[in-house]
């Protein structure tokens, strides 16, 4: 198969699933409250093929059409090829989809490019599994963190321990795995579950956790289990974000759930578990998401101006403030990103990946930048955020024309194009859906504070102590 369109993916999400939702399991196909989350994920597949220049390049093993963002990078055509998709493909969203399957696909293209670091059957298996996902186009949600709910005490020990997902016991098949993981966001809606390594794990863990594989979301005792839906299915004008891109964020719990061994890529091995984050996920995958976050961003500044130009709020020198604040946090994404690819390199078995620095240092300060930026839309925006009718209110014989009368926009904007402007800040910062985009922003690639202190552990490792080494510069220039 080639890349597939809306329309296959939709056919490819049913089978037998469960998933719950509210009080009950549910047939994702049938539940009204999901019906705008599916086609919005299925707009994403049209759009692959609407914009194909952009986001399909040539399967090289079979000559088919794949996403670009499959690609194995090889050298920096590849990387700029990569990056052509990235921006086209997150423009679906202006960003507000976090977990397009583009995401897992860099991560399942990276760890491919170094299957080197699998072990020989490890790596034989990815191989075989990446071709799986270039042939069948498939969506990958991805579920790496322990669910960790005593925090005194590490991931795998104790309490924890006996939450998070390990191996329980093995058949002639597989392995069976018992637990948990959080979150799966796209879970509901992905074809496949990919488990992988968030990082090392804590010392003294039992190498029944050291786990990477991947299984159908169908996969017998595989629950998903969704948070409140955000989603309002609907009105696109009214909701432009809402009615379609509510990805949802799944508990998923693996009663006994059998992992075949053709698709288990880490099979209880502490040093390969541990050492995989190292073989360069960061330096590959942080392209696309500082690409997203720069789209998004810039469209935030967008918003912002015209919500203040639909004020004549924009020469105050306050609202000149908080947009140039915005302005600033775009360009600074932008210049790390072109940074981190001007300082691309093999990063081993000829994967060509980023110089991960500048968008480590991104990934830690984008959770402040995009709480930052919603607080700046709630501000400017104050009560015009909720003074906002439906856009079908404005047909109505009986209020429409007092509408018109009595909530124009300044400078001439008429009511409806207001209500369209504070419409689509309410539903980008303050919604349900916008809520719960913020609380992504904030944690999707761990919390800042874990990020912080990573790198600069990192840093002390990497330098043997000596930071950036200006400090001994210094000394040394002193005579000491
Ligand atoms: C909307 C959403 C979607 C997500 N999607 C996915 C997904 O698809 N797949 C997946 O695997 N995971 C996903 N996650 C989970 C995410 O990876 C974790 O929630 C994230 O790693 C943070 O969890 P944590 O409890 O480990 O945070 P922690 O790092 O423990 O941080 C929680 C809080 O503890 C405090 N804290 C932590 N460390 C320190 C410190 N050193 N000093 C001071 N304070 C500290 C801070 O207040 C911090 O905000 C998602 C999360 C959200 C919110």
């Amino acid at each position: 198969m080639t890349a597939r369109t809306g329309a296959q993916y939709k056919a490819g999400l049913a089978d037998s699933r469960s998933v719950w939702l509210g009080n009950e399991k549910v047939d994702i196909l049938k539940h009204p409250i999901l019906a705008g989350s599916i086609d919005g994920m299925a707009g994403y597949f049209d759009w692959q093929h609407r914009f194909a220049d952009d986001c399909l390049v040539e399967d090289p093993d079979t000559g088919g059409t794949m996403n670009a963002s499959l690609i194995q990078p090889r050298n920096a055509e590849d990387l700029a090829r990569r990056h052509r998709a990235f921006e086209r493909l997150t423009q679906y969203s202006w960003g507000m989809l976090g977990r397009t399957p583009d995401y897992v696909n860099v991560t399942l293209a990276g760890f491919t490019a170094r299957s080197d670091v699998f072990g020989a059957t490890g790596g034989e298996r990815l191989k075989k599994f990446y071709r799986e996902v270039v042939d069948g186009d498939l969506s990958m949600t991805h579920t790496i963190i322990q669910p960790a709910i005593d925090k005194s005490i590490p991931d795998t020990h104790g309490i924890n321990g006996e939450l998070a997902a390990r191996v329980v016991r093995r058949t002639s098949n597989g392995v069976v795995v018992r637990g948990a993981k959080v979150l799966a966001t796209l879970g509901p809606f992905a074809d496949e579950l990919f488990v992988y390594p968030a990082g090392p794990l804590p010392p003294n863990t039992p190498a029944e956790y050291a786990l990477c594989f991947s299984i159908p979301m169908a996969t017998k005792g595989l629950h998903t289990l969704c948070r409140d839906h955000a989603g309002l299915p609907g009105s696109r004008r009214d909701h432009p974000f809402s009615s379609r891109f509510d990805e949802q964020d799944a508990y998923m719990i693996f009663d006994d759930v059998e992992v075949p061994y053709e698709r288990l890529f880490i099979d209880c091995d502490l040093d390969t578990y541990n050492g995989l984050r190292r073989a360069g996920w960061a330096a590959n995958v942080f392209q696309q998401t500082s690409i997203r976050a720069a789209v998004k961003l810039e469209f935030a500044y967008d918003l912002c101006l015209r919500m203040a130009q639909v004020t004549n709020t924009e020469t105050k020198p306050d609202v000149s403030i908080a947009l140039g604040e915005i302005w600033a946090y775009a360009q600074l994404t932008r210049a790390a990103t072109k940074a981190a690819e001007a300082g691309a390199h093999d990063h081993g078995n000829g994967a060509f990946f980023l110089d991960d620095r500048p968008l480590r240092a991104i990934r830690s300060m984008m959770p402040q930048w995009m709480i930052r930026v919603n607080e700046i839309i709630k501000s400017l925006g104050s009560h015009n955020l909720l003074a906002t009718p439906s856009l079908a209110l404005f047909d109505n014989p009986e209020i429409g024309p007092l509408l018109e009368q009595f909530m124009p926009g300044a400078r001439g904007v008429s009511a409806r194009d207001r209500a369209e402007v504070f419409r689509t800040a309410w539903d980008f910062a303050g919604s349900a859906l916008g809520g719960r985009v913020e609380l992504y922003e904030r944690f999707y690639l761990a919390s800042q504070q874990k990020n912080f202190t990573r790198d600069h552990e990192q840093t002390v490792r990497e330098t043997a102590g000596a930071g950036f080494g200006r400090f001994n510069e210094f000394l040394k220039e002193l005579g000491g």
